[in-house]
């Protein structure tokens, strides 16, 4: 049994000036052939899933290449290009294969491409032939085409968010290919898109609307005749046609049921959709609430300056205000900042510098802050998660510095990274759980790892890219009409 394996993993959000080229994706991953099996094996990827399923279940992979960058504007043609030819080189020079396993995350936007995971399904079904299936995993946030659908007999999309489940997916997706490879079922699907943008903030899988819909997905998966379930709640900041919300079922031959069921979810979704509305603190009200709450530490969770949904990661509203106030004891993480950084380690540990923090990527995280602290640690930026998402995967900040500007700790990153697992604030040598206010540049992500120890989280509505305030975007290619921006909206 021979399996073909590779990853290509980017969220785009197209309104980023942030081009992700070949550089970013070298700052994160980009890894070629058995070093692939390597660096994922054990961890809580779906790469990690796959391969552990795949040596468990007696298959043997091809490892071919993995690539992800983080979240940013349109994927460059170079890096696109020479990632999806490696792909197919690797794929013909196979020899027969079994199957094919793809992690992807459904929600690429290239500098050619609205569609970049449906372009690529297609160019590997182009070269395998229609016979040999293709199963591929997908990100909770994918903003899913009929390409897509059509090209592969398999997509399994996360159903968490924060996304604790990938593991468990490769797994997953490992395990059904091999059964359609020894012809026990015959996967029929259906797609639904009904025209709904939730917004981020309400996208978690703990509470709200998307847990109603996984609640119900599960009892369908019960069904012998279900095969998978995937609700993708999309990804907002893709201007592009196919943005939003969509519900995948996939049974055993059945596409009557495929259909029923697929409907059935998309309308509850459709019912409940204006629970998807997020409400957050304005900066100056959420600061004061986090200050004034009991206990520490009190999160304040910059939500629309997550790297993770394609903002800047340099914002400087939130650090502004804190230092406004005369605030202590707060650490902010992180700030995406070279060309800081680089100052602090010309300067040195204990030396007192005075520098422009953050604001210099564009105009919509908060203007550059000029502030006056002591360098207390420099590192590689090199640290292993530890948290339920992703743990076990080395991580990669580059250079990293902490400027303590009286008692407001700034760390300061050269490589775009969401601050997910408080190892991120450890590994500089800060005590997350000594802190009285807790700057976390991240949507939903943080509160895998960070809901555990936090003592109050207080939700900040700051100006950035990852905003679950859609009103704040000048849409130009999605389909209208779409709720929420157009609220009278009807569905079916
Ligand atoms: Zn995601």
């Amino acid at each position: 049994m021979k399996l073909f394996l590779a990853m290509l993993s980017h969220e785009t959000n197209t309104f980023s000036n942030v081009p992700t080229d070949r550089g970013q994706f070298e700052a994160r991953n980009l890894h070629y052939g058995g070093e692939i099996l390597e660096t994922y094996r054990g961890t809580g990827t779906c790469l990690g899933g796959m391969i552990d399923a795949a040596e468990r279940l007696g298959a043997r992979l091809v490892p071919s290449v993995a690539a992800a960058a983080s979240p940013a504007g349109p994927v460059t043609t170079d890096i696109y290009g020479h990632v999806k030819e490696r792909m197919l080189a690797d794929l013909r020079a196979a020899g027969r294969l079994d199957g094919v396993l793809l992690d992807l995350h459904g929600a690429m936007v290239t500098e050619g491409l609205d569609d970049g995971e449906g372009d690529l399904i297609q160019a590997v079904r182009a070269v395998v032939g229609p016979t040999v299936p293709i199963a591929v995993t997908l990100d909770f946030h994918g903003n899913l085409s009929e390409e897509m659908v059509r090209g592969a007999e398999l997509l399994h999309g996360y159903k968490t968010y924060p996304h604790v489940d990938m593991a468990e997916r490769g797994m997953e997706a490992t395990a059904r290919l091999l059964e359609v490879i020894a012809g026990r079922i015959r996967p029929t699907a259906a797609l639904r898109t009904p025209p709904l943008l939730p917004p981020l903030g309400n996208q978690g899988t703990t509470r709200g609307p998307m847990r109603r819909l996984y609640d119900l997905a599960e009892v369908m998966e019960k069904d012998p005749k279900v095969i998978s379930v995937s609700i993708f709640a999309g990804f907002p900041h893709a201007d592009i046609p196919q943005a939003g919300l969509s519900v995948y079922v996939v049974t055993d031959n059945d596409q009557a049921l495929a259909d029923r069921l697929a409907d059935q979810l998309a309308q509850v979704a459709w019912t409940h959709r204006h629970e998807f509305i997020h409400r957050s603190l304005p900066v100056a009200e959420a600061v004061a609430k986090a200050l004034a709450a009991e206990g520490r530490p009190i999160i304040l969770a910059d939500m629309a300056d997550n790297t993770g949904g394609g903002a800047a990661g340099d914002g400087t509203e939130v650090l502004r205000e804190l230092l406004r106030v005369g605030a202590r004891s707060a650490v902010v993480a992180c700030i995406w900042d070279p060309a800081a950084v680089r100052e602090c380690a010309k300067a040195g540990v204990g030396a007192s510098v005075t520098l422009e923090v953050g604001g210099k990527v564009d105009s919509r995280h908060g203007a550059p802050l000029r502030v006056t602290g002591i360098v207390r640690t420099l590192s590689d930026g090199r640290f292993v998660h530890k948290g339920p998402m992703a743990r076990g995967l080395p991580g990669r900040l580059g250079t990293t510095a902490v400027l303590d500007v009286n008692d407001v700790k700034i760390i300061l990153i050269s490589y775009r990274w969401q601050t997910l697992d408080p190892e991120m604030i450890r590994f500089v040598g800060l005590d997350p759980l000594e802190q009285k206010v807790l700057v976390i540049k991240s949507t939903i992500h943080y509160r895998a790892a960070f809901e555990p120890i936090a003592r109050e989280i207080v939700e900040v509505d700051a100006p950035g890219l990852s905003s679950s305030n859609l009103a704040r975007f000048d849409f130009k290619r999605i389909r209208r009409p779409i709720f929420p921006l157009d609220p009278d909206t009807t569905y079916p």
